[in-house]
């Protein structure tokens, strides 16, 4: 028996073959089912009216009731439109009509009372509202209008469309009568509706779209984020269990430590911090327990995550494996080469570096090298993903920085084994704990929250561009003191050029302020060939150079601990987590290093809380957590809401974090108590998770 839910909506009065293509097209509103799920995203209290004296284009759309005091027609040809004057005794608003000019223009009457309803709008100062939906007071008070009217997503396409709430309402109140007593199967067991209270479908629709309180609105809106939460931990529940079960890990043991052993004794500089070891023992305990390894090491930048990737290869490689590290940029691989021959260096293990600009022939020797095992390390970037570079026996791959890496990308590396190799993904950019459990929910997680000793906190200073000298200020005090200074701009896709000319002005001016032979300034950027960006760095690393002028090339990673300033100009530009890298770049070493963000004299609201933000805290999860209430997930990179195997309607990654772990836990005992959920209550849990194809996602796609 087919349900009435599935009905096309093509079939519902008013809306026809033509406005469902334009509603599948654009709403992705296919059957009865989804115009019910279609929800409001916030509601209007239809029996109060506002003042027309104080409305407020941020309030979006609103109710209001007057008299139509002067009505006509304005200009001409395309560009027609009618222009109604309402009055309510507060103030007047402009009702403006663009089509149907004619049939508006003879349906209202004037000196008669409507109420109208719509979205406020705002040009030249001057608040309006465009094709309201509106009524005739008398006719309106007779229907008795009461309590709540959702108001609906809606695009720029529908509008024109001539479809409105109120359109959207009568689909609603259609396909209510179409289902009729028909019933609305459960997407949820019983037991989940009854331990958290939930209304069920029929109910959560009905209140969503017709409420009569507001109250009651909050439970069902609940309702909607749980499942769609649950849902996702579910998947990542199931997927995990699925992991351990099936996918079997080389297995390392203590027993064969020995190189291990010799760096721990004779080459380590300093002892772990508290963090790194526990981190340590966290991997120790996944590589020997015969299960694949799938970690993510979050770690603050300077936190230590290099000597965490260090300490990995070298068990792999005692347990008779090779490994691989990946980095997103040649600077960042380069460096990553260079700091293990300096610690490695005196051990008998032979490390390569591959990189785009490896020249062929040693290209082609160190692709034998690793297919004959006589390479045990290798560092490199997207070379490494190339058809051709294939494995003896790969044990452990890390990726370091892992947001610069697509997903399908990375997945490339660890099926180049026969045996998935131990994975371990690094990443500097703090993510809030709510998010990473919807993000990385099927992944171990551990957390580097110590940074070494003897650290002293970056001190962060907020300036205006008219304030530039008190920079050079700085910077000539410090360089005097033996120190360097990075000096960084920004760089977006859309205004590259203009960016690179602000590069150039800028560093003109620098070269100006800080002439040779006192002082020396370099510059690296993304347009410059890769030995020139390499020899300014170089220059940098060394010590040779005391300013570096660059773009955000240098953002991830780079390691010079003898430099204590970063000027960041445009602050503005930089979203918080970018900023927060960027300071991560200084307060390396043992001095005093100083972060000074330039801003421009205008900034917008934002703006000023992210500056003021950084200047307040150095902690990355902390601006971790307030860059999502900013902005909200969608926008933190790596982390687009499209990765997720569930588009959610109502819950929000940002704002609904108790509901996330309300639902995680719930999701993970199910599996727990049920690992193949084969349980009679949790049919509905196991059907769902076919249907939505959520476990079918290979956990390797998702790293
Ligand atoms: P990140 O986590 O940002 O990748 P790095 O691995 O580059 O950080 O480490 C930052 C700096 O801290 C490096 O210079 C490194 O040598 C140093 N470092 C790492 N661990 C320790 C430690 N336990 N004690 C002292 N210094 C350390
Ligand atoms: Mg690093």
């Amino acid at each position: 028996m087919t349900s009435a839910l599935d009905l096309d909506i093509q079939f519902l009065p008013g809306v026809g073959p033509k406005r469902a293509d334009l509603l599948k097209t654009e709403l992705n509103l296919f059957t009865i089912r989804d115009v019910l799920q279609f929800f409001p995203f916030r509601y209007i209290d239809r029996s109060k009216f506002y003042p027309i004296c104080e409305l407020q284009p941020a309030m979006a759309s609103v109710q209001v009731k007057g008299t139509i005091t002067n009505l006509q027609t304005e200009g001409s040809g395309h560009k027609t439109r009618l222009k109604a004057t309402l009055y309510d005794g507060t103030g007047m608003l402009d009702l403006v009509w663009f089509t149907n000019i004619k049939w508006v223009k003879e349906m209202l009457k004037p000196n008669t009372e409507y109420v109208v309803f719509g979205r406020i709008s705002e040009f030249k100062s001057h608040i309006s509202m465009s094709h309201p939906e509106i009524e005739e007071f008398k006719k309106f008070s007779a229907k008795n209008i009461q309590g709540f009217v959702g108001v609906y997503p809606s695009t720029e396409k529908i509008r024109n469309a001539n479809i409105h709430g109120k359109t959207f309402r009568a689909m609603i109140e259609a396909s209510f009568e179409k289902i009729g007593n028909e019933i609305i199967s459960e997407t949820l067991p019983a037991y989940i509706l009854k331990e958290f209270g939930l209304p069920n479908l029929r109910e959560t629709y009905k209140i969503l779209h017709m409420p009569s309180n507001l109250a009651d609105v909050s439970k069902a809106q609940f309702r909607v984020k749980f499942e769609e939460l649950f849902w996702l931990q579910l998947g990542m529940a199931f997927k995990k269990q699925v992991h351990t079960q099936y996918v079997k890990g080389f297995k390392f043991s203590r027993e064969n430590d020995k190189l291990l052993r010799l760096f721990y004794k004779h080459h380590l500089p300093f002892s772990l911090t508290g963090a790194q070891v526990r981190v340590m023992s966290e991997i120790r305990a996944d590589v020997e327990s015969g299960n694949h390894m799938n970690r993510l090491i979050q770690g603050d930048v300077g936190s230590g995550k290099t000597l965490i990737a260090i300490l990995s290869m070298l068990m792999a490689i005692d347990n008779g494996h090779q490994a691989c590290l990946m980095a997103p940029t040649e600077i960042l691989a380069q460096q990553h080469y260079m700091s293990l021959q300096k610690l490695l260096g005196n051990l008998p293990i032979s490390i390569a570096l591959l990189t785009g600009s490896t020249k062929k022939k040693e290209r082609d020797s160190i692709h034998q090298g690793l297919q004959n095992g006589t390479i045990h390390i290798v560092i490199g970037t997207h070379a490494l993903l190339e058809d051709i570079v294939q494995f003896n026996n790969l044990g452990l791959c890390v990726i370091d920085e892992q947001h610069r890496f697509g997903v399908a990308q990375r997945a490339r590396l660890w099926k180049k084994n026969s045996q998935t190799p131990h994975i371990l993904v690094m990443t500097a950019t703090p993510i809030p704990r709510t998010l990473a459990m919807t993000l990385y929910g099927d992944l171990d997680v551990s957390v580097i929250d110590e940074l070494p000793p003897g650290r002293k906190p970056i001190q962060t200073i907020l300036l205006r561009d008219s304030q530039r000298l008190k920079m050079h200020g700085l910077l000539r005090q410090q360089i005097k003191e033996g120190r360097q200074a990075y000096i960084v701009y920004p760089l977006i896709q859309e205004s590259e050029k203009l960016d690179y000319k602000d590069l150039e002005d800028g560093y003109a001016s620098i070269t100006q302020a800080f002439p040779l032979p006192n002082y020396s300034t370099t510059v690296v950027h993304g347009k410059m060939k890769p030995q020139d960006k390499e020899y300014s760095m170089q220059l940098f690393a060394q010590g040779k150079a005391d300013i570096l002028v660059a773009t955000t090339v240098i953002e991830v990673g780079v390691d010079v601990p003898n430099a204590t300033v970063m000027v960041i100009e445009s602050a503005e530009r930089f979203g918080l987590s970018q900023l927060h890298q960027l300071r991560g770049r200084v307060g390396r070493g043992g001095e005093q290093s100083y972060c000074i963000l330039m801003a421009g004299n205008k900034l917008s609201n934002e703006g000023k809380t992210r500056l003021e933000s950084m200047v307040q805290t150095t902690d990355g999860f902390e601006l971790a957590e307030i860059d999502l209430k900013l902005r909200g997930p969608g926008d933190i990179e790596g982390t687009q809401q499209s990765g997720l195997p569930i588009t959610l309607k109502l819950a929000n990654l940002a704002k609904d974090g108790n509901i996330i772990q309300i639902a995680r836990r719930k999701a993970f005992e199910i599996i727990e108590k049920d690992p193949t959920l084969q349980l009679p209550e949790n049919n509905i849990l196991y059907k769902g998770l076919q249907a939505k194809n959520i476990q079918k996602i290979s956990w390797r796609d998702i790293s």
